[in-house]
């Protein structure tokens, strides 16, 4: 039996709105790490379900009172951990609208509101990276199903120019498609192909230099030998040193081979929003896909990506769904299905449009700027320390850290400095060297951010160096 409700539960919201509050205040002095146990929290969380439920307030502080144990700080100023970043102000408050309206944005007629501002957002974001205004765009959960419909428009597209319309047909008895990758792509490239029922066994793997970054010319032999269909996967910002291919070499090889090229620039797309790294991404426009996350550098809420794709006709075709219910627009309106892997989802571009507009493109370009200064400051003051060594060149917001010149050492130096709680920071295996990965990300680090994690990482490691070896 329902309990009786009200639709505009005043003190539940403000409830919400309360713990909201303590959360966030808590937010930039906290313990960065979660430190609940799972059996602390199953312990608290997992009660009985009840027959005839409980009150929703008491429900929600049930919630609330776990959340600082047992939640990362990751939306707060010293959280380094992969490459997460916050929430923008603006984002967050934006994205509780998004639950309140509760749209069905799957097309036009059922969120003619969301379709509108997903449009724009669309125009705002090809804009701001300076790709094709007439591109097809998807909001998507994350920059893995960004590869995934990038990739799908690849398959749809390589096949259709040979007369294979792959939507229809399947793959069974498929002509063969060549499938070229670095040996640095993101692993989800490799579950993209998956997906795609294109496997990973097949794809070819170029040798990368000693950033991570893919060796045109080991490109360009590899497509010499090769003929058919061939779709290549380049990387803008690896995620452990965020280095770049060489884009425009390997946007002209593609070209000359009449290759379809895709682009992982998860974060490193947001590189063309600023005049200072730009450089970084240059030739990327030359590309036929790319995909990108909003919810990492754009810091909106948890989740967005985007999908792009320079041949809308290719990318329509590989996701769109039409069933004789759906109330089939004039053709001017935007209905989200088109773009996206998804049916029913989230108005998760509302956010994207919220941010766009508060930041202007002088405030991305700043934001993009301050992270990747304050990824230099951190390499810095880092490497001064002795026996501390930066295994990367910093282009951009990553920073890989050794210390000692020893494996263990540094996973001891990054366990350590997770339990101290000042910032947190994850380890990686970078070139056959266990690092630890350094990652700025979010809007509201500060130099001083910078300072205080940087001297409680030095502490860390210096009463490691000098402990006796007891190894
Ligand atoms: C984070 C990341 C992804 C995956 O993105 P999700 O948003 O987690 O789905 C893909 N490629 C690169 C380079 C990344 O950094």
């Amino acid at each position: 039996m329902l309990r009786a409700m009200s639709i505009t539960d005043e003190s539940l919201l403000n409830r919400a709105r309360d713990h909201a509050f303590d959360f966030l205040r808590e937010l930039p002095e906290r313990h960065v790490g979660a430190r609940a146990t799972r059996a602390e929290l199953l312990s608290a969380l997992r009660v009985p379900l009840s027959r005839d439920g409980e009150e929703s307030a008491a429900v929600l502080d049930a919630l609330a009172s776990q959340a600082d144990r047992g939640a990362l700080a990751c939306a707060g100023p010293r959280y380094f951990g992969f490459v997460i970043g916050g929430s923008l102000p603006v984002s967050l408050a934006t994205d509780w609208l998004v639950s309140t309206w509760d749209q069905n944005p799957g097309i036009y007629a059922t969120s003619p509101l969301v379709s509108v501002i997903e449009d724009v957002a669309r125009e705002y974001l090809l804009d701001l990276f300076d790709l094709p205004r007439d591109s097809g765009l998807g909001f998507v959960t994350g920059c893995q199903m960004a590869n995934f419909t990038g990739l799908a428009a690849a398959r749809h597209g390589m096949l259709r120019r040979i007369g294979w319309n792959v939507e229809e047909e399947g793959l069974i008895g498929a002509p063969r498609i060549n499938l070229v990758a670095s040996a640095e792509s993101h692993v989800t490239i490799d579950v993209s192909l998956r997906y795609l029922g294109l496997g990973t066994r097949h794809l070819l793997r170029v040798e990368t230099d000693d950033q991570g970054r893919m060796r045109a010319d080991r490109l360009r032999r590899l497509l010499d030998n090769l003929s058919g269909p061939t779709i290549i996967c380049a990387q803008a910002g690896n995620v452990n040193t965020g280095a770049f291919d060489p884009l425009r070499e390997i946007g002209e090889i593609a070209k000359e081979h009449n290759a379809w090229l895709h682009v992982d620039g998860a974060f490193g797309l947001w590189a063309r929003a600023s005049k200072r790294f730009a450089h970084l991404a240059d030739g990327i426009e030359l590309a036929d896909s790319w995909a990108t996350d909003a919810h990492k550098w754009l810091n909106v809420p948890y989740d967005c990506g985007v999908a792009i794709v320079r041949h809308a006709a290719d990318h329509r075709a590989s996701m769109t769904s039409t069933a004789a219910y759906l109330v089939q627009t004039s053709g001017v309106e935007r209905d989200a299905v088109d773009w996206v892997p998804e049916f029913s989802r989230r108005a998760r571009g509302v956010p994207v449009y919220a941010v766009l507009r508060n930041l202007g493109t002088r405030g991305v370009e700043e934001l993009i700027d301050r992270c990747s200064i304050l990824a230099a400051q951190m390499a810095d003051a880092l490497r001064s320390a002795p026996g501390v060594e930066i295994l990367n060149d910093v282009v951009l917001n990553q920073v890989l850290v050794r210390f000692g010149d020893d494996d263990e050492l540094t996973r001891a130096v990054v366990t350590g400095v997770q339990n101290e709680g000042t910032c947190w920071l994850g380890g990686t295996t970078w070139q056959d060297k266990a690092a630890m990965r350094v990652s700025v990300s979010n809007w509201a680090t500060t130099e001083a951010d910078i300072e205080r994690s940087a001297a409680a990482i030095l502490k860390v490691w210096s009463a490691m160096a000098s402990a006796p070896a007891g190894r």
